[in-house]
Order: structure tokens, then sequence, then C-alpha cells
């Protein structure tokens, strides 16, 4: 799995900021730069957030390529209405390899042959003429695949995060999730000051998941 931060808003702590202070000043946005509130613009971020008005969070976007995923994962990540998405399409890209987890690693005799075997369907059907879009219905749930997708500051602090951060989601999401907060913490330590990288679960992933 990489995750990688495409593009993302410019310095959105204060951005943020800035666009809460808006609504309750008289000032115009240029002058907002020589009022700044007592404290600075991330404490005032701090109590714009603590007091629930996290709409002004959808003004911050980031977009993440991630690589090297399963379509397990995708099917879970897309069921976030609140993003936007693209998927590398079955219909046009071959299955490359299958990404999967150490328990079913372990339990294959030979892991390359696993590999081989859980493709054969989706390969043998190709190759006798069946087109890719209809031999993908062959296709493990494992395969390997990529996705870009969208999201605002206030859907990964309010949703995405608490959801899929969670001990109850599953490994390999959670894993791209701590991933994803990891980043974008880096860009707006404020918005996510609250979350926590779980680097432990993210050494498991690496030691643990994967290609055959
Ligand atoms: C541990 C776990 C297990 C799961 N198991 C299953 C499962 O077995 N089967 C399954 O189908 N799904 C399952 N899901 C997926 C889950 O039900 C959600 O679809 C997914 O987590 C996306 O969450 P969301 O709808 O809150 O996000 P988003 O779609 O991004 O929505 C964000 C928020 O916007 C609001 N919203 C969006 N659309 C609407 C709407 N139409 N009406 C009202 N409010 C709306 C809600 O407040 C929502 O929380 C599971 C999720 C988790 C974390």
């Amino acid at each position: 799995m990489k995750v990688t931060i495409l593009s993302h808003t410019e310095n959105p702590d204060q951005l943020c900021a800035k666009i809460g202070r808006y609504s309750n000043v008289l000032e115009t946005w240029e002058e907002l730069d020589r009022k700044i509130p007592s404290g600075g613009w991330e404490t005032f971020l701090r109590k714009v957030i603590k007091m629930g008005h996290t709409s002004v969070l959808e003004h911050a976007v980031f977009t993440f390529e991630i690589t090297g995923v399963s379509r397990v994962f995708t099917h879970q990540f897309v069921r976030h209405r609140i993003a936007s998405y693209l998927q590398k399409s079955f219909r046009r890209t071959k299955i490359k390899e299958l990404i999967l987890p150490k328990s079913v690693l372990e339990a294959a005799e030979d892991p390359e042959k696993l590999q081989k075997a859980a493709e054969t369907l989706y390969r043998e059907y190709y190759r006798r003429g069946v087109p890719m879009e209809d031999a993908r219905y062959l296709a493990p749930m494992g395969s390997e695949t990529a996705i870009i997708a969208t999201f605002n500051g206030r859907t990964l602090l309010e949703s995405f995060f608490p959801l899929r951060l969670h001990q109850t989601a599953q490994f390999e999401i959670r894993a791209i999730a701590n991933e994803m907060l990891r980043l974008v913490k880096e860009i707006a330590p404020v918005i996510f000051q609250d979350l926590e990288v779980d680097e432990k679960l993210l050494q498991e992933y690496k030691s643990s998941f994967g290609k055959s």
C-alpha cells in the first residue's frame, strides 16, 4: 500500500480559521490578515472546531492516490459518499497481483501457487478471448487496484477517520486510514490535532499484508 497526497488546499489550518473568523467581523478578507485574533489563528481554529462550527473545514480539500490495495478495501472506501473518487478501470487494465492478508498467506502451502490458482479462472478466460470486462467477473476480491480520492477536512475529521481508524474497522482500511492521517497531520496539524496515528498498526500492516 502506498498513499500519496497529490494536492491539497494551501495552509488549510489558517484558511479555515480565517473563514471561521469572517462570519462574525465587519472586515473584508484582506483586512482580516491585519486583525489576528488574540492567541493567534491556531487557538482560534481550535475554538471554532470545539464549538462545532466545523463546516469551515469543508473549505480544506485533500486529494490522495492510494495504490497497491485490494478491491476489498476500495469497496469499503467508496461507501463514504461525501468524497470524490476515480478508480482504475477493471475493463481496461489487467489484474497484476493479489493483495492478501497474512492469515491467507500463512494458510497457503505455497503462496506463489495460491496467487496463480486464485487468478487462474480470470486469466484462463481472458486467454480464451473473453473480453477483460467480462473476465473480471471471475477475479478475486484481493485483486490489486488503485484509487484517487478527494476528501474535505470535515469529512475526514468527523466521518471517515472516526469510523475507519476505529478498531472495529477492517485491518487494511484501518492501516490506510492511519497512513492518510499521518499525511494530513503534516499539512493541517491543528485540524487533526486530536487524532493519533497508530504507528504500531502501520508496522504490523507492513510486515503482514501484501502481495504473495
Ligand atoms: C466497522 C464497519 C462495518 C461496516 N459494515 C457494513 C456492512 O456490513 N454492510 C454495509 O452495507 N455497510 C457496512 N459499513 C459501511 C457503513 O454502513 C457506511 O456506509 C460507511 O461507513 C460510510 O459511512 P457514512 O455513510 O457515514 O459516510 P458518508 O457517506 O461519507 O456520509 C457522511 C455523513 O453524511 C450523512 N449522510 C450521507 N448520506 C446521507 C443520507 N442519504 N441520509 C442521511 N444522512 C446522510 C450522514 O450523517 C453520514 O454519516 C460498515 C462500516 C464500518 C465502519
